[in-house]
């Protein structure tokens, strides 16, 4: 599926825009932070060699408003943190460490050359790598670029994906349910997932198993978004409509999945070069194939260096049973012993269950047959979150 995804093109955007986007070209200091030799503290600038003695103060430099001029052996200057250190001093001394008298002040019995200056290039150098290329623009990358006065940056276009529930039971929030009717909950639970992959998205109305308004509907948001996903219509049943849909206008490369839940997971591409994720009806297994396939891909299309969950070593605090012939993604909460984490079912992992999925912050992968994972084992779990 990666191997179908393309990477979207580049787009320059103003940094307010930014955060969340992947940076498209590596970011390299133009230039050292601080600029100038600046105060770590609120002091007196001076010699190092004027330890314990009483100088004249001979003016201020203060953030933003630097002092004109050299300061010479015997002199002092008021120098407030961020302010530029003159020229000849070499440290400066604390206000909390100095006695002052007047015009004059008296400097603690000692003082090293460098104390509290913070000297160019501290922070950074010219040169420097401040993010890379495919990292994704979050609080410390947006102020590095900021830092260096970028007002625009170079980023991977966002994936515009057209979201659709489809089945004639489906009805809108907000609605009156008959007999027999369900609300259409995946289109909520998608759109969340979605927005944390950074897709732009547009949430299509609810389609009705029915082929002629389906094709009309599946057919335009195809040609206005980068990426198709759909829930339900997957399975073999006569109102299974997706799969024969997708094949008529494009080329159905994977239409079933041994994983558990979301075996009828579809995926489709276009002549076009567009992308078709048909997810399976059940909430849970729409979610789960949405974080196992769709996400890494639209992450792949926003050019992110990283495509996959990061795993950790987790304990099971229950016995894992396999599936027959599917891998299972079990559903667990995380919690802390000591220095281990143990992992914890949600419970039932019916596929229809979201309450499985609600407060789960990993999944643990089992693979089919065999004696599942007994109580006590230490597996590595995808982290959905850690919060
Ligand atoms: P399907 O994959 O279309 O056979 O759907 C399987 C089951 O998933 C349906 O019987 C519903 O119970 C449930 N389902 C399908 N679509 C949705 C939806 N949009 N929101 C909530 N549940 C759904
Ligand atoms: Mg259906």
């Amino acid at each position: 599926m990666l191997a179908h995804t393309r990477v979207l093109s580049v787009e320059r955007i103003r940094i307010v825009a930014c955060p969340g986007r992947v940076l498209a070209a590596d970011l390299v200091a133009p230039f050292a932070l601080p600029t100038d030799p600046v105060s770590a503290v609120d002091g007196y600038a001076v010699h190092a060699a004027d330890a314990g003695r009483t100088l004249r103060i001979a003016g201020e430099s203060a953030a933003g408003n630097p002092f004109d001029g050299s300061i010479q052996e015997g002199v002092a200057l008021r120098i407030l943190t961020g302010g530029v250190v003159p020229d000849g001093a070499d440290c400066v001394a604390m206000l909390e460490e100095v006695t002052l008298d007047g015009e004059r002040v008296t400097m603690p019995p000692t003082l090293r050359a460098g104390t509290n200056v913070h000297r160019p290039g501290d922070d950074l150098r010219a040169g420097d790598m401040l993010v890379s290329k495919g990292t994704r623009l979050g609080p410390a990358e947006l102020g590095l670029a900021a830092a260096v006065g970028c007002a625009e940056l170079d980023v991977y276009k966002r994936p515009r994906v057209a979201l659709m529930s489809t089945g004639n039971e489906l009805v809108e929030v907000g609605g009156i349910l008959q007999r027999g009717k369900i609300f259409d909950s995946n289109r909520w639970a998608l759109l969340a997932a979605l927005n944390e992959a950074g897709a732009d998205v547009n949430l299509l109305a609810n389609a009705p198993d029915e082929a002629e308004a389906l094709r009309g509907l599946v057919t335009h948001a195809l040609r206005t978004a980068d990426v198709l996903v759909t829930s339900g219509g997957v399975s073999v049943g006569t109102h299974d409509l997706i799969k024969p849909l997708l094949e008529s206008l494009g080329e159905v490369h994977v239409g079933r999945v041994k994983l558990k839940p979301g075996k009828p997971f579809t995926f489709a591409t276009t002549p076009d070069g567009k992308v078709a994720f048909g997810l399976p009806g059940f909430p849970v297994s729409s979610l789960v194939t949405f974080e196992v396939f769709v996400r890494p891909a639209l992450l792949k299309m926003q050019g992110s260096a990283q495509l996959q969950r990061p795993t950790l070593p987790v304990r099971l605090a229950f016995d894992a049973s396999p599936n027959v012939d599917r891998t299972e993604y079990h559903r667990v909460t995380l919690r802390r012993d000591g220095s281990e984490l143990v992992a914890t079912s949600t419970g039932s992992q019916s596929s229809s269950r979201l309450m499985s999925l609600a407060g789960a912050n990993a999944l643990v992968r089992v693979p089919p047959g065999g004696q599942g994972i007994k109580r006590g084992t230490v597996v590595e779990a995808l982290i959905l979150s850690l919060s």
